[in-house]
């Protein structure tokens, strides 16, 4: 079942070790809790850095354990089993928001800023997405406007995953009018006057994720809370993408894993008319269908990552990976829910929450036509 991983070195083999047990110790059993609750407590953040999770692929000079693509991937594809993509994804939204930071700020910036998060001490948000644009990242209103030795915010930003509870959000803003070249980060911090979370959102799945509106009412920040120039918030951001794509893509393989471990020891052990279901061929090429479907995915994610890491990003790829794997997760995910039966759409069972968490994975880090638009260009030149 595990194809793949014969690519893996002695120490991403480790620390996927390390992500499983941190998983069965520190996730499965308060998954239902806390999507019940929607929220799970601040203290996992610590849990993770202590296991080394939150640190995994950030550069030696950030307090990260050195710069990897592989390993990330390897903690979220391995918290998945706890059965909770909203709480793999509050306490991964360090590998959205900490990114633009590491690749464009100063040595001051990434000591503030990133070392306390990848210690477990600080929550980091990322705030691209605004009420009036998310595909459309040309179309980000949030305006920086500088003022002497400070800059003056104003604008929104919507579906921000750990917004509530962040301690700051990495904030794309326009400076300029140009609509790619005008786009520069800032940092804002929990506290500034002026900033707010508008809402708590209510979602279909991911309910342990906190997920905010912002609002940035003459919010006044110092120039160095600036990241980079003014202006390269556009090429940073298309970097960032690639990470979250493929994180994206990895979340989807290893839901889809998942729920076809959980159909199968269904269908093994439910009885109907005098015999396991699994033995019923309707139940067991539909099971055939999507173990085929989980190894195909994982191998092409793997492929792709293992390229990303030896430096040979291929957006189209990157982008056919995220798709692929979104699909797989939700068709795979349909059908584990089927082999259950009612027990499938019970709330207590993890395949009920996985295909609603599912769901997300076509539209977050860009839509599926976002990609398909991508592929098209990059991959085939139309
Ligand atoms: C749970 C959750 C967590 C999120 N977390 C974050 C976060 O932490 N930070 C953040 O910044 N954002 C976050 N997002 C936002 C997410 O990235 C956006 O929802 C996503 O990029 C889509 O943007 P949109 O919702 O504005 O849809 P729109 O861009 O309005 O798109 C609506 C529909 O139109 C289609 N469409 C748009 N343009 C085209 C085109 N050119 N061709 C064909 N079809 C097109 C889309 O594919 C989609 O089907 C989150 C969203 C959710 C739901």
């Amino acid at each position: 079942m595990l194809h793949g991983m014969q690519s893996l070195d002695d120490v991403a083999l480790a620390f996927q070790k390390t992500c499983r047990r941190f998983t069965r110790e520190h996730i499965e059993p308060f998954a239902h809790e806390w999507e019940e609750a929607e929220l799970f407590p601040r203290e996992l953040y610590g849990q993770a850095a202590a296991a080394g999770i939150l640190a995994a692929g950030f550069p030696e000079d950030c307090g990260g354990t050195g710069k990897s693509t592989m390993l990330p991937l390897l903690a979220l594809e391995a918290m998945i089993w706890g059965g909770s993509t909203g709480v793999v994804a509050g306490v991964s939204s360090h590998g959205i928001a900490l990114p633009p930071i590491v690749n464009l700020g100063t040595a001051e910036q990434k000591q503030r800023w990133v070392a306390p998060v990848l210690r477990g001490e600080h929550i980091a948000a990322l705030g691209i997405t605004e009420p009036g644009t998310g595909s459309d990242v040309a179309g980000v209103r949030t305006r920086a406007v500088r003022d002497g030795d400070t800059y003056v915010i104003n604008g929104a930003k919507m579906f921000i995953t750990s917004g509530c509870r962040a301690d700051f959000v990495t904030v794309l803003t326009r400076t300029g009018d140009d609509p790619h070249g005008g786009l520069t980060f800032f940092v804002v911090e929990r506290g500034t006057p002026g900033f707010s979370v508008s809402r708590a959102l209510k979602k279909t799945g991911w309910r342990a994720s906190d997920t905010a509106e912002l609002a940035f009412q003459d919010v006044r920040v110092p120039v160095g809370n600036r990241i980079g120039d003014e202006g390269s918030g556009f090429i940073a951001l298309m970097q960032n993408f690639q990470n979250e794509r493929l994180a994206l893509a990895f979340m989807g393989h290893a839901t889809a894993e998942v729920a076809l471990h959980d159909a199968l020891a269904y269908a093994r052990e439910r009885i109907a008319f005098g015999k396991p279901i699994g033995k019923f061929q309707a139940i067991r090429h539909k099971l055939a269908e999507m173990a085929t479907q989980v190894q195909a995915a994982r191998a092409f994610n793997y492929s792709v990552a293992l390229r990303c890491e030896a430096g040979d990003v291929d957006v189209s790829h990157v982008s056919m990976a995220k798709n692929f794997s979104a699909r797989v997760a939700n068709e795979v995910c349909y059908e584990a829910v089927q082999i259950l039966g009612g027990a499938g759409y019970m709330r207590e069972s993890r395949v009920e929450r996985l295909s609603r968490d599912a769901r997300l994975l076509p539209i977050g880090g860009g839509t599926t036509e976002i990609m398909n638009e991508l592929i098209a260009r990059w991959g085939l030149g139309l």
